[in-house]
């Protein structure tokens, strides 16, 4: 495999071989292949991502040759987990997650949420294509799930917030003032919609849970701390 990567990375970058031997040093930036991707279980799959936040984290993520990835993924992809992440910038899941090209597959939408296209997206990710892992990633001070606490009404972003009323419905009196400054109603909303939205994947997706049911594919929800850039896995 080092011979491999090696070589196309010579290859592919065009770089003398001293440049593209330390990338090819870190076992993390080879590409995942069939058969990478079919010896690799679910959990093994959820671990990869939590090794790698804890790399972001540490400000150890790897730097992989990209264009070497990018020239050994041409033909075909194998990722190994697909990710819905919200539009936040301070979000992208292949920077929290330290992965490269070819890993993962990602769908972002404001919120997190998954609607039927994304449900689509994901059964062809893990049906069609193989990814052993779905992973929901909310994140705190979520604009969109502050939107839906204080119901802004304003354009498309109406229609989109009406995906939040199931985590808005698992408020009590207990948590105050549904207010956008109330950091600590707004964070047990966006949890609430992590945790929902990755439970009601199979509940809406008979090709998924058959794929769960098998033991071939597991869901997680997890929440992306942008003040410290690490991701805590819910139960
Ligand atoms: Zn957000």
């Amino acid at each position: 495999m080092i011979t491999r990567r090696l070589f196309c990375g010579c290859i592919a970058g065009g770089l003398p071989f001293a440049a593209t031997a330390a990338h090819a040093q870190s076992p993390e930036c080879a590409v995942f292949t069939k058969d990478r991707q079919k010896s690799t279980t679910p959990d093994d799959a959820i671990a990869r991502l939590k090794a790698g936040n804890e790399r972001f984290v540490a400000g150890k993520s790897v730097n992989c040759d990209l264009m070497a990835q990018v020239k050994q993924t041409a033909g075909d992809q194998w990722p190994c987990a697909a990710i819905v992440g919200c539009i936040d910038s301070r979000v992208a899941p292949e920077l929290v997650f330290d992965q490269h090209i070819g890993d993962v597959f990602c769908a972002r939408v404001a919120g997190n949420i998954v609607d039927v296209d994304i449900l689509g997206s994901l059964e062809y990710a893990t049906k069609v294509a193989g990814a052993k892992a779905i992973v929901i990633l909310g994140h705190n001070f979520c604009g969109a799930i502050k939107s839906a606490v204080d119901d802004v009404k304003l354009g498309n972003i109406t229609a989109l917030l009406r995906n939040f009323q199931p985590a808005l419905a698992t408020l009590t009196k207990a948590d105050g003032h549904r207010d956008s400054h109330n950091d600590a109603l707004v964070q047990k909303v966006a949890e609430a919609n992590a945790r929902l939205t990755a439970a009601s994947v199979t509940r809406r997706s008979p090709v998924i849970k058959a794929l769960v049911d098998a033991g071939q594919l597991k869901i997680a929800a997890a929440m992306h701390d942008v003040t410290t850039g690490k991701v805590t896995w819910l139960a």
